[in-house]
């Protein structure tokens, strides 16, 4: 729901979503949000065909946390590859499966942005193989079922990744180093 540029698969596509963010997230009260709202609860601004009804005066209305927010693309692949197009307001067992995959996309999604981030850096070869094999993970062949998201979820996975990107803390930050370096050089 907000206008920043990630990469195409990282993208929010709002008009293929059945409206995830904006039933499954809470609020809580705040200069970012007019009022409270627990998850599972739909906005109250939320159309009949699951469009913002307040969509272009969200700032004036109090909803700046709105603006700001993104799923990272993953709200549009929890409604079509995991519930082919269908949607939690037609029926309403979809729900709380819907919510939960959204989660565990969400965490996917999340961990691939920080991927596409350290796949940028000037990784060693056993880094660089270390990196592929993890991004396999995020992006598996078969693509992703309620079930395997449920499993990586609940699984090692999630922490193994956050383990290797913490060990290139020290590869960062040697980045930027010779990133100042080079500036003062041109100096
Ligand atoms: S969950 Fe993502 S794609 Fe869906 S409406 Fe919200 S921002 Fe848009």
């Amino acid at each position: 729901m907000n206008a920043r540029s990630f990469e195409p698969e990282l993208r929010d596509d709002c008009s293929r979503c059945a409206a995830l963010c904006c039933v499954a997230l809470a609020f809580d009260k705040s200069d970012m949000f007019a009022m409270d709202k627990p998850s599972g609860a739909p906005c109250r601004f939320l159309g009949a065909s699951l469009g913002c009804t307040i969509h272009d005066r969200r700032e004036q209305r109090g909803f700046r946390g709105c603006m700001h927010y993104s799923c990272l693309g993953a709200g549009q692949r929890v409604t079509q590859e995991i519930f082919d197009g269908r949607s939690w307001k037609d029926d309403k067992s979809l729900l709380e499966p819907m919510m939960e995959a959204f989660r565990g996309m969400r965490l996917v999604h999340d961990l691939l942005l920080l991927m596409n981030e350290a796949a940028k850096l000037p990784l060693e070869p056993q880094e660089r193989r270390e990196h592929q094999r993890l991004c396999t993970e995020l992006r598996p062949a078969e693509g992703w079922t309620k079930v395997s998201l449920d499993e990586f979820e609940r699984g090692a996975r999630p922490s193994e990744i956050r383990r290797f990107l913490s060990s290139l803390k020290s590869t960062a930050a040697r980045q930027q180093e010779q990133a100042k370096q080079a500036t003062g050089r041109a100096r």
